[in-house]
């Protein structure tokens, strides 16, 4: 088991470079975890402590009540609600939290992006939803998060005034949702400055999604 949780540190610990590198975070806002395949654990990065001094052996093993299994460091202040997330969604692996600019300002208007882009059809297979208000300190967030995605295409949520929350098998198809979520905020936000954007037709989403799913790349596509 040490030897599953040592990769998973690993994994969670270069996925954090990744959101530095697609500029979907500033300062120590933002966070990757993973759940330990088989256990009722997760791994996330500790709160506060700036991404280039973040290493496999900093990150904190948490049970999926949000409480420190191993680790020195106080664990990342959203760990309730990405515990809350594998508690109630077993399907999912790996999730991700960040407030990239253009996602962030969809949610401040509360505002779903709509699918109107192939790629967006690819990879969401539907509108961006909205998630509500919720405070951190208590499940709010993790419920909300759970409430909006569970049955829905999209592996992302944007949370109202707060930002973006992705989920996928494992957290590597989190961060990409993470960073093709910031990619078609800022697409659609451009779009809009110069009129409206043109649908796409539901069975043209329905198709794209499907293909992306089940047919293209590697089949790691989430
Ligand atoms: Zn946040």
């Amino acid at each position: 088991m040490n030897a599953a949780i040592d990769l998973i540190r690993r994994q969670v610990s270069d996925l954090h470079r990744e959101l530095v590198r697609y500029r979907l975070v500033v300062w120590t806002a933002g966070n990757v975890s993973a759940r330990v395949p088989g256990e009722d654990l997760l791994v996330i990065k500790p709160s506060g402590v700036p991404y280039q001094e973040l290493s496999p052996g900093n990150m904190i093993v948490c049970d999926l009540d949000g409480n420190v299994v191993e680790g020195d460091h106080a664990p990342s202040s959203d760990t309730a609600a990405h515990a809350y997330v594998y508690s109630h969604l077993p399907e999912v692996g790996g999730v991700v939290h960040t407030h990239s600019s253009y996602a962030g300002a969809w949610a401040a208007r509360g505002e779903a992006v709509p699918c109107v882009l192939t790629a967006m059809a690819d990879e969401f297979g539907a509108e961006i939803p909205v998630g509500p208000f919720a405070l951190i300190g208590d499940d709010s967030i993790g419920r909300g998060i759970v409430d909006t995605l569970r049955g829905h295409r999209s592996p992302a949520v944007l949370m109202r005034n707060h930002g973006v929350f992705t989920i996928g098998a494992d957290a590597e198809a989190a961060v990409k949702a993470a960073v093709m979520c910031e990619d078609v905020a800022r697409t659609v936000h451009l779009a809009r400055q110069l009129g409206e954007p043109l649908p796409i037709a539901q069975a043209d989403i329905d198709s794209l999604n499907h293909r992306y799913r089940n047919a293209y790349g590697q089949s790691r596509a989430r």
